[in-house]
């Protein structure tokens, strides 16, 4: 019989390669949006130096538009692929039929491209304030600063990867808590364990690897070598769900549901 975790590992892969290719093309789009924006509201001539008012960032960050065009322009269908996919592989792992709540998928990830999208919107307004304060301090060119955003981690194809996978990592959580407590409702007696990656993991994932939970419960990072201080008692529901972002960026563990006793 396959490995479960492995099972669950290449799904996970899947969906984070599917969701890092949407993001690449989300953020080259707001990339040129970003860009153009700057030549609309900075003055084209090196020597006509000013400085940058509170209006002028705001106009080029347009903070509002541009969640609102992630949130409409977002494949919304990858991440419910991913949370049905999570829902269903559980559901029939614990021996239900894969009979799922549609309506449930539909409301998981409406509430995950929500918080997703506020999340990815916050750090690239942050780092586009950065790049042209910095410029214009600098006596950069309009062509320079449009350059150096270009060149910024805020656009580049790493952090396009790093949303892909900790979103999937979500969605997959989601959709397991979904099931996990449909299983409970059917009155199935299984428990949680926590599944780490191994290799290249960090520490506290290592260390979480094989807790048991209730369906629904806390994971809790035990005092274990290597784990840093700061995050030992810290507590998730799954994968991608910690509150400490040290604790979910790029995360590939997952969950495996153990039955007790076959229903
Ligand atoms: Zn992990």
């Amino acid at each position: 019989m396959a490995d479960p975790a492995a099972v669950r590992r290449r799904a996970l892969d899947k969906h984070t390669r599917a969701l890092a290719r949407e993001w690449r093309r989300l953020l080259s789009d707001q990339l040129r949006r970003y860009q153009r924006r700057v030549a609309d509201v900075l003055p084209a001539e090196r020597s006509v130096q000013r400085m940058l008012t509170a209006g002028d960032l705001e106009r080029i960050l347009a903070g509002p538009e541009e969640v609102a065009r992630l949130l409409e322009e977002f494949g919304r269908e990858l991440l419910e692929a991913a949370i049905r996919e999570a829902m269903r592989r559980e559901l029939s792992a614990l021996g239900r039929a894969a009979l799922f709540d549609a309506l449930q998928v539909t409301i998981a990830a409406d509430l995950q491209l929500g918080r997703m999208v506020v999340e990815v919107s916050d750090y690239t307004r942050e780092r586009v304030g950065i790049v042209v304060s910095e410029g214009i301090e600098a006596g950069a060119s309009v062509n320079d600063i449009q350059a150096a955003l270009q060149a910024d981690q805020g656009f580049s194809p790493m952090r396009a990867l790093r949303i892909g996978r900790t979103e999937a990592a979500r969605a997959q959580t989601e959709g397991q808590l979904a099931a996990y407590q449909q299983a409970v409702a059917d009155g199935v007696d299984f428990e949680v364990e926590w599944s780490s990656a191994g290799f290249g993991e960090r520490p506290e994932h290592r260390a979480l690897d094989g807790q048991r939970v209730a369906p629904g419960g806390l994971f809790v990072v035990p005092i274990a070598a290597d784990v840093d201080p700061r995050y030992i008692g810290a507590t998730a529901r799954g994968p991608a769900l910690f509150a400490q972002p040290g604790l979910t960026v790029n995360c590939r563990c997952t969950t495996v549901p153990r039955v007790r006793s076959p229903a």
